[in-house]
């Protein structure tokens, strides 16, 4: 009897262990979402398991806009997502853990806020983004591949805010040169498109075409990949940041990689003449935003200057997977691009209207890429190429020679 009891007894414990792993393991399956890692956003409302439908929203951290960034573990099946504005292309889908990206439509019919997502049986981490991420990971990795190279010089700016150094490269193999190309990306941290163009860019200047032996002469290679750094990391969205953004920092200096900017400017790069390229992502879908494009600079000479390295980068991307149009280009004075808009208050000045105001200026502006469309499907891949193409530009607008492939 107190053997048939005991066996009783085991027998309940093993029923209840077994009840317990099975509720660990279901648990374990739960579908939830991270956003534990560097540039993620995302806050989950609601997951409708009748409906098989999830509603999120972007974390409107660090200003206005539409930067999400989330993992979605523990899915199985088909699930509809109902949360921020995506791009005609949808959401960039990793399913390695950040490494690769695709983007989920790219028949460019994705509807402005749903996407729906096939996680098949088995469930595993995928994460959606805006756009393909750019992390100071991926610059690391950069540096990692240009470090020891010529004339390459890799440095840290300042502290950022929350105490993280942030990189500035510079790149230069003449004794005294002419020109300085400055180049700066994210003072609007979510706008990671930019950032794949500043690689490519990078890559042209150390290549060995006729426009980097140019360069190699001649001028000094300055940039700064991540103005708004904690911003890009913390994954904030950085545009019309209170008080005011980066962007509109020039006069204030409140964040400490505007003042040391311009120190390092003021110091470095005022023996020559200066071009200065401030790379942003627009909109995130329609018209110019489906397209990468430059917002033309204040004044006669700038303006011809412009005009000139408009026309050489319609050229140089002809073939290139990303093609520039520039009847997309929003002229200084037209339609939104006005002295009265963005420089109503000496208080809050802009990148491109400080540096063009430094008196060996010859061009600043801002270029805009598109997150999802940008004349064709973005991918890093055509953002590098991209890049190559902006040295290109630059270098035959300033000599006039034009080498159209
Ligand atoms: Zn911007």
């Amino acid at each position: 009897m107190k053997l048939m009891e005991d066996a009783r007894s085991n027998a309940a414990w093993l029923t209840c262990l077994a009840t317990a792993f099975a509720c660990l393991a279901a648990a374990a399956q739960m579908e939830s979402f991270n956003t534990d890692y560097p540039g993620a956003n995302g806050k989950l409302q609601s997951i409708d398991r009748a409906s098989r439908t999830v509603r999120y929203e972007s974390d409107w951290r660090g200003g206005s806009h539409y930067w999400f960034n989330f993992e979605a573990r523990g899915f199985t099946g088909r699930w509809r997502f109902i949360g921020s504005r995506i791009t005609k292309v949808g959401p960039a889908v990793s399913e390695d853990g950040g490494k690769s990206w695709y983007f989920l439509y790219p028949s460019a019919d994705a509807q402005r806020e749903i996407f729906d997502f096939d996680f098949g049986d088995v469930a595993r981490p995928v994460r959606f983004a805006l756009s393909i991420p750019y992390q100071l990971a991926d610059w690391n990795r950069l540096a990692d591949r240009i470090r020891g190279k010529e004339g390459v010089k890799l440095g840290v700016l300042c502290k950022d805010r929350l105490g993280t150094p942030a990189p500035v490269l510079e790149i230069c193999r003449s004794e005294r040169p002419e020109w300085t190309f400055l180049f700066t990306a994210r003072h609007h941290a979510c706008e990671c498109s930019a950032s794949w163009v500043m690689e490519g860019l990078i890559d042209e200047v150390l290549s060995d075409t006729p426009e980097a032996r140019w360069v190699r002469e001649r001028a000094r290679i300055v940039c700064v990949p991540f103005i708004d750094l904690d911003g890009v990391e913390q994954g904030e969205q950085g545009k019309s940041r209170k008080p005011h953004d980066h962007n509109r920092d020039y006069a204030q200096e409140l964040y400490p990689t505007i003042k040391a900017l311009k120190a390092y400017v003021k110091a470095h790069c005022m023996d020559g003449s200066l071009v200065f390229i401030d790379m942003h992502s627009p909109g995130v879908r329609g018209i110019e935003h489906d397209h990468y494009y430059g917002l033309g600079p204040a004044g006669e000479g700038p303006n011809r200057l412009w005009l000139a390295y408009s026309r050489e980068l319609e050229k140089a991307t002809r073939r290139a997977r990303l093609r520039y149009d520039p009847q997309w280009d929003i002229p200084f004075g037209r339609p939104w691009n006005t002295e009265a808009l963005f420089y109503s208050s000496n208080d809050l000045v802009k990148s491109d209207r400080y540096f063009a105001s430094l008196p060996n200026c010859k061009l600043a502006f801002c270029m805009e890429y598109g997150y999802g469309l940008c004349g064709g499907i973005f991918c890093p891949e055509g953002a590098n190429e991209v890049g190559r193409c902006t040295i290109k530009a630059v270098v035959r607008s300033l000599t006039g020679q034009s080498n159209a492939r």
